[in-house]
């Protein structure tokens, strides 16, 4: 792929069930973007569970048109069994730079009933920066409620969206 003036746009997208984490239930620890935020319920995963890390690692390869993460990392591999996602994030990264292409801009959102993510949205996106190697600036993230309806606004579930802008690396 020629990346000389080339943009490329990504999308990624990843829900989660959430069950009471152990000893009460199945659910791990709630992880976004590699912040630990405090929750009674937990995802229930092959890997961590980062709903944020798959749909922002999923973007930056669909931007490339690379493998998805399901491909790369199956959950039916054992060597992805309690994986960190940051592991996953980096690979996509490290190919998005293979093929020329440096993060522009992110714009992700989380969706959840609870925990109120409120304030730790700028904490999550600078980790994510950090792990990125970019500026927070280019991290951006939002975070709603479902309304209280369907399994996500019933506090089950936690999704994800991430859309991704890549550009020529400098
Ligand atoms: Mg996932």
């Amino acid at each position: 792929m020629d990346a000389s003036n080339t943009l490329r746009i990504g999308h990624g997208y990843d829900l989660h069930r959430l069950e009471p984490v152990a000893p009460d239930g199945p659910g791990r620890p709630f992880v976004l973007g590699g912040v630990q935020v405090p929750h009674d319920r937990g995802p229930v995963s092959h890997s961590d569970g980062d709903v944020l890390m798959h749909a922002v690692t999923d973007a930056l390869l669909g931007a490339i048109g690379a493998p998805d993460i399901g491909d790369l990392f199956p959950d039916s591999s054992e060597a992805c069994r309690d994986a960190e996602s940051s592991r996953f994030l980096l690979e996509a990264q490290r190919r998005i730079q293979a093929s020329g292409f440096d993060i522009v801009n992110m714009d992700l959102t989380v969706i959840c009933e609870r925990p109120k993510l409120m304030e730790y949205k700028d904490l999550i996106a600078s980790e994510l920066a950090r792990l990125l190697g970019c500026d927070s600036s280019r991290v951006n993230l939002k975070a709603k409620t479902h309304e209280r309806v369907d399994a996500v606004g019933e506090g089950r579930a936690v999704e994800a969206h991430a859309v991704v802008l890549l550009g020529p690396k400098s």
